[in-house]
């Protein structure tokens, strides 16, 4: 494929100016002008936009591909989403209103906004108040992590460590080590879910905090929650529920009412905004009672006439975490799909999300390896070791789906599990296009047996299929140069 600048020629301009209507005027003639003629590409507007159309089908994305990406939650994001978001009234809003006491008169409206998703949030998470600053997953980690810091400094609590288990999302070690804290791993059992004896026996006087990704990474749920979170609290141990994906549970269960004291849920993910390369997050965050006073400020509270205004007054607080209110289109987005859905409608989500994962994971065992043979949430792991017999890996297969029109899902994590391939198809998905990607799943597991060298060659029918993923990481050539050098 020709890059823009390959496809240029001097006959052909995509724009003229108009006819000089204005008496013409030399320029400054100082250092900085560039004096050296600028190389830009000439090409017509056909010849462009067919150019960039063309780009764009190379790519995968979820309105053009089935994109079961575990743990990402990659499900439809509803239009109307960003027809609100891109209403007039919002988009030329700036947050600079919020500044002075006249301008509060103006954006009323766009706090009241705010003001009711927060309240959903506590109401979905069980928790006593949310913030909504965070921008991201693993921001919203690092404010929790932040909050549990500032409460046991607060109580004088001499704390070093915050455990969390093998099966975690790799944010959360990483936030553990952006607050200060050193992490201890503790492995998974026999059924998948944290092994129960070595976390009673690492959890010291000396722990913060126990981080949990639920369903963890293995798509399972501890059935142990409620006896951690206890024997966790009996220590001065505060609990933090990793919800990024709370789609699996939304509307069944609050994690608060579980014996959590933190939980932070991406909005991009569980509540349908798009993300990744297609949009920025939102990762708010809710706390009990005990962790209120440390919140991140502003938040927004209505008084007695209905008015909306910012609360900063504790002592505590940890401050601000982001600029203003968070990203306010996304969050915009995510009460809207809330108040879309209903409560009746949210459960419908968790329940068709479980039940897509699971009759993927039944449809697939006899072709796969599973590695714990039990229910699973929003998501299955299965592994690709009877396949590595043959010399194929997950990967392979990962190629021979692109080259079938699926974007593949999650590979080689969790860590634990060898080959591991982690698919989340989303509740959004329908009965007919799981069949498909099972059908084609399972002819994957057939070529493996019989022809082992058309995976190997996947995706054969793409201008690229194969990299050095070494290289493409490490020695990144990312400059064009044209024939002149330049
Ligand atoms: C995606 C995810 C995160 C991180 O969220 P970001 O918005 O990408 O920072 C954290 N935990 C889990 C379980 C996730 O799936």
């Amino acid at each position: 494929m020709k890059l823009i600048f390959e496809k240029s020629t001097f006959d052909r301009e995509g724009f003229k100016l108009p006819k000089l209507d204005v008496p013409e005027c030399k320029l400054p003639t100082d250092n900085l002008l560039e004096s050296k003629k600028v190389n830009l590409p000439q090409v017509g507007e056909l010849e462009l936009v067919r150019h960039y159309t063309n780009l764009s089908k190379l790519n995968y994305c979820l309105d053009s591909h089935f994109y079961p990406l575990g743990s990402c939650t990659m499900k439809y994001n509803p239009k109307i989403l960003e027809t609100i978001a891109g209403f007039e009234s919002f988009s030329n809003l700036t947050p600079n209103l919020s500044l002075s006491k006249k301008g509060f008169k103006y954006i009323q409206g766009s706090l009241a906004l705010l003001f009711q998703l927060q309240n959903l949030l506590t109401e979905i998470t069980g928790t006593s108040k949310v913030t909504l600053q965070p921008l991201a997953g693993a921001q919203g980690e690092l404010t929790g992590m932040l909050m549990i810091k500032a409460y046991h400094q607060k109580k004088n609590n001499q704390k070093k460590y915050v455990i969390v288990p093998d099966t975690s999302h790799g944010t959360n070690p990483a936030s553990v080590a952006m607050a200060g804290y050193e992490s201890i791993s503790i492995p998974t059992g026999p059924e998948g879910q944290m092994d129960l004896k070595i976390f009673k026996e690492k959890l010291t006087d000396e722990v913060a905090a126990v981080i949990m990704t639920c369903p963890n990474t293995l798509g399972i749920f501890n059935t142990q929650i409620k006896q951690i979170c206890d024997l966790a609290h009996q220590k001065d141990v505060l609990t933090y529920y990793d919800g990024a994906n709370l789609n699996a549970i939304l509307g069944k269960i609050k994690p608060a009412e579980l014996g959590f004291d933190i939980v932070h849920l991406n909005l991009h993910k569980t509540f349908s905004a798009p993300h990744g390369g297609g949009g920025p997050g939102a990762g708010p965050v809710g706390v009990v009672d005990k962790l209120v006073p440390f919140l991140p400020e502003p938040y927004i509270v209505k008084d007695k006439n209905d008015q909306f205004s910012l609360y900063q007054q504790s002592p505590d607080s940890i401050g601000k975490v982001a600029p203003f209110f968070g990203n306010f289109q996304v969050l915009l987005k995510a009460l809207t799909y809330i108040l879309i859905l209903g409560k009746e409608g949210l459960e419908k989500v968790s329940e068709i999300a479980v039940l897509n994962a699971n009759y993927i994971m039944e449809s697939l065992k006899d072709y796969y390896q599973l590695p714990f043979r039990r229910r699973c949430m929003h998501e299955c792991v299965i592994s690709a070791q009877k396949q590595k017999e043959k010399g194929i890996s997950a990967l392979n297969i990962a190629k021979y789906l692109i080259q079938e029109g699926i974007h593949p899902p999650t590979i080689y994590f969790p860590l634990i599990v060898k080959e591991a391939m982690m698919i989340e198809p989303t509740e959004t998905e329908s009965k007919k296009t799981l069949d498909q990607f099972i059908q084609i799943m399972k002819k994957a597991a057939k070529l493996a047996k019989e022809s082992p060298q058309t995976l190997k060659q996947a995706p054969a029918n793409f201008i690229f299929s194969r990299f050095d993923e070494v290289k493409a990481a490490r020695n990144q050539n990312l400059k064009y140069k044209n024939n002149n050098n330049e």
